[in-house]
């Protein structure tokens, strides 16, 4: 796929689970090839949306079996990443309740941007532009059906773009 978006229309809970999955499947893809890679992925969309439920299964899907619960409250919730026996970090922020657009670094957030591993970011615009740049950034966006969510995935690096590859959409 040459392309640096799509969109994906899920009719149902179940499809944006196995999208969330075909993500995780393809990071897993990338971090073995590289343990060292860091990724930045944003989620945006309205409340209700589903960026939690993609999130929870995205980290799942790269093997954590603990619970996945929102981070509205803590700001960020890191989870272990385990790559050939080495742990990479998946930190998942949700930036709602800042009152700030630089709370996420004076929380000392800035070093998970760097390290192994990847950063999901749900909120993304309530830091006004003070974070990285986003490999791949993911809306969704709700449909005219209860369960029904478009949701399209935009690459902005190279790495956003294997990264679509891999996921054989
Ligand atoms: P957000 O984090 O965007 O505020 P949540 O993931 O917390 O949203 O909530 C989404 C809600 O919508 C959940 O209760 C989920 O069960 C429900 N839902 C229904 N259909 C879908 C779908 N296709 N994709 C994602 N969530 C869905
Ligand atoms: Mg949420």
């Amino acid at each position: 796929m040459a392309q640096n978006s799509f969109t994906h229309h899920c009719r149902q809970e179940a499809d944006t689970v196995a999208l969330a999955q075909k993500l995780a499947l393809s990071l897993d893809h990338l971090f073995r090839a590289d343990p060292s890679v860091h990724l930045n992925i944003s989620l945006e969309g309205d409340l209700g949306a589903g960026k939690t439920t993609f999130a929870r299964h995205l980290i799942q899907g790269l093997g954590y079996e603990g619970r996945v619960k929102s981070p509205t409250y803590t700001l960020c919730e890191p989870y272990p990443l385990i790559i050939h026996g080495k742990t990479l970090a998946m930190n998942h922020f949700d930036l709602y309740r800042m009152r700030d657009p630089l709370e996420w670094q004076e929380a000392g957030f800035a070093e998970h941007f760097d390290e192994p591993g990847f950063c999901l970011v749900e909120w993304p615009e309530k830091a006004e532009g003070t974070l990285p740049t986003f490999d791949v950034e993911i809306h969704l966006i709700a449909g005219t059906d209860e369960n029904e969510r478009n949701i399209t995935f935009q690459a902005n690096s190279n790495q956003g773009m294997i990264i679509f590859e891999k996921m054989c959409i």
